[in-house]
């Protein structure tokens, strides 16, 4: 990056400057960014399904490989005893991070799609019953759809769809109607993948409790990109995936309310989550450990940590508002574009840039962005609901993260003119 571009960022007296933290620095942390792909710098815009790792990360991962490791819990020796304390402290960072009440209530899963299907599992299958109503909304991820279709033919409970509007943007009001007597448990994302809808959580989460429903956050893109205060917003489940936030794929979060966790059944069982097995019957463990059947990914708890750790170091505030300026740019800059259309233009709206172009198809734009080092992703974004609301079959989607530029943009810009061109 050159140096106007880091001033930039670094502020300009003449107008209020977001950034915080050191651009340059924070780029310099994450390895995968500084390569060439197809001749070109790379240029990684694809955040939303997954996010680059920090050295940080990978040496955390590493050093315990190298010097800790060993099964959790289960071992008197002093390499298991090491390998449990930094487990057992990930999920005090976790905690912190969140603001659990305590880290009891930090379940350890594979992901968020694994965290929705535990409460769907455990929760929705002991608590609910045939005719029981649970609200989603247009614009869920597949993971927050399928699950709940699941049991809509498993035990009869009834699925309802929660609008939204051409922008995008969540409709409470709509929402607020559908909600009754009947309604036993919600289950909404904070930050659409698709648009980038930020949605009004909290006011969704009370108009719930207000007729006694739970709600389950999916918190799977916004845990990177907006402050998550699960106490604050006094959700009854919260989840999200490690490889969305800086950390390792193959490690995600349920979170829940104390008295629902332990309400619940277990979800999985065999070692671990047990206190005493005989056959004559057995007791389960207590939380977490109910619900962290088998062998952990110990070392992707232990590198979710780092990469907390990583996010809390710079300040999730201090993201934010700086993503928030690169998507206004980012905006800018692509309405410019000839027969260009922003798929997703919500009042409140986080690090995604969802378009279509007049005349081409998202993946060969995708396939000639990639041969100018520019990585998006194009297709239905695990959301096909959504796209079908907006009559499209898939779209070009730019997410951004907290060590993209407005470089990053102006390459994306120029990349897209030249493959247009090309194309047309
Ligand atoms: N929910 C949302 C909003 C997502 O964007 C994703 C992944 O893209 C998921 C759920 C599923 O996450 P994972 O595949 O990590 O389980």
């Amino acid at each position: 990056m050159n140096q106007a571009a880091n001033m930039a960022t670094k502020g300009e007296p003449s107008q209020p400057q977001a950034v915080r933290f050191d651009l340059e620095k924070v780029r310099s942390d994450f390895p995968t960014l500084n390569q060439k792909v197809s001749g070109h710098d790379l240029v990684y815009l694809d955040n939303g399904a997954s996010t680059q790792k920090p050295q940080q990360v990978i040496d955390t991962i590493k050093a315990y490989y190298e010097n800790d490791n060993s099964n959790v819990h289960r071992g008197i020796h002093t390499l298991s005893q090491r390998a449990t304390d930094k487990f057992e402290a990930a999920r005090v960072t976790v905690q912190s991070f969140i603001n659990a009440e305590s880290d009891a209530q930090i379940i350890f899963t594979n992901g968020t799609t694994e965290s929705i299907n535990l409460v769907a599992h455990s929760y929705a299958r002991a608590f609910l019953q045939a005719g029981d109503e649970i609200i989603i909304s247009t614009m869920e991820h597949h993971s927050n759809i399928v699950p709940w279709q699941l049991l809509e033919q498993q035990i009869g409970i009834k699925l309802v769809v929660a609008p939204i509007d051409k922008n995008g943007n969540f409709l409470l009001d709509e929402y607020t109607k559908l909600l009754s007597e009947k309604t036993k448990f919600v289950s909404i994302t904070q930050l659409s993948n698709a648009l980038g809808t930020i949605t009004p959580i909290k006011a969704i989460i009370e108009a719930a409790h207000n007729v006694g429903a739970k709600v389950m956050v999916d918190g799977a893109q916004a845990i990177a990109h907006t402050e998550v205060d699960v106490q604050a917003l006094d959700c009854d489940f919260y989840a999200f995936s490690g490889h969305k936030i800086f950390s390792p794929t193959g490690i995600g979060v349920l979170y829940g309310k104390r008295e629902l966790l332990d309400a619940m059944p277990p979800y999985q069982s065999g070692g671990d989550m047990i206190k005493v097995v005989s056959f004559s019957g057995t007791t389960f463990n207590e939380l977490p450990h109910k619900f962290e059947a088998g062998t952990p990914n110990i070392a992707g708890v232990i590198g979710l940590a780092a990469g907390l750790d990583y996010v809390s170091d710079i300040g999730i505030a201090n993201i934010a508002a700086y993503e928030k300026e690169l998507l206004d740019y980012g905006t800018h800059r692509l309405s410019e574009i000839e027969g260009l259309s922003m798929i997703g233009s919500a009042d409140n709206k986080a690090s995604i840039l969802s378009f279509q172009i007049n005349g081409v198809h998202a993946s060969d734009l995708g396939t000639l962005l990639d041969h100018q080092g520019i990585a998006i992703r194009v297709g239905h974004h695990c959301a096909m609901p959504v796209m079908e609301f907006f009559g499209v079959d898939a779209t070009a989607r730019a997410s951004l993260a907290f060590y993209n530029s407005k470089e990053d943009i102006d390459a994306l810009v120029a990349a897209i003119n030249k493959a247009v061109m090309m194309l047309k």
